[in-house]
């Protein structure tokens, strides 16, 4: 294990804050995952930053994780507190989805990323440079996250069913989301914005 160097200056500022309360970012390298593991508060992302494993929306993501599982374990609430707040933000992404992508709730799981990708750049989602491949699941694993796994795609239904991993999955997306300086979908997801800027004490 070793500490992350971060170069970016919002994950650096991020990583900062991170230490503050009591995570230590480190990482593992590893192939083909990415994962936080709780039982030894470690970081694990492949080591290219050019994979999917490896890049720094990733990076932040995992350091979401980390951050929550530490944040939460002596304050409690933050789980029914995130999930109302998922709740409000709900109808706003309803609109959204509503309005861009006509028929969104009725597109086959497969077809979802390659859809969302033409809706958002008329382009097709393997031909997106990375961080627009991570927004468009970001989208899709959080609208699976909000209605545990009815709708969107990426982490399968049977995950959904844990207790507290949609709203982990939340923290972790507004955190990527920060980091990617993607307001967009902090905007649209303004409710978990606010807990997440005021828990972590980070700034817009
Ligand atoms: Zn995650």
């Amino acid at each position: 294990m070793r500490r992350l160097g971060f170069a970016d200056k919002r994950i650096t500022n991020y990583a900062e804050t991170a230490a503050t309360l009591g995570v230590a970012p480190m990482v593992r390298t590893s192939k083909n995952r990415a994962f936080y593991q709780s039982a030894t508060k470690s970081v694990h992302i492949a080591k290219n930053p050019n994979d999917w494993y490896g890049a720094r929306q990733t990076i932040a993501h995992e350091l979401g994780h980390a951050w929550l599982d530490q944040y939460a374990s002596p304050n409690p609430d933050a789980w029914r507190e995130i999930r109302e707040a998922m709740k409000q933000d709900w109808a706003r992404w309803q609109s959204w989805l509503d309005r861009l992508i006509p028929g969104w709730r009725n597109i086959g799981r497969s077809n979802l990323h390659e859809a969302f990708a033409q809706h958002i750049y008329q382009t097709s989602f393997h031909a997106l440079p990375m961080p627009a491949r991570k927004r468009v699941s970001r989208i899709l694993d959080y609208i699976a996250a909000i209605t545990r796994g009815r709708y969107g795609a990426g982490h399968p239904k049977s995950y959904w069913a844990n207790p507290t991993f949609p709203e982990h999955e939340a923290i972790a997306h507004a955190t990527e989301a920060y980091v990617s300086g993607d307001t967009w979908w902090l905007q649209i997801s303004s409710a978990v914005a606010e807990w997440f800027y005021q828990r972590t004490g980070l700034t817009p």
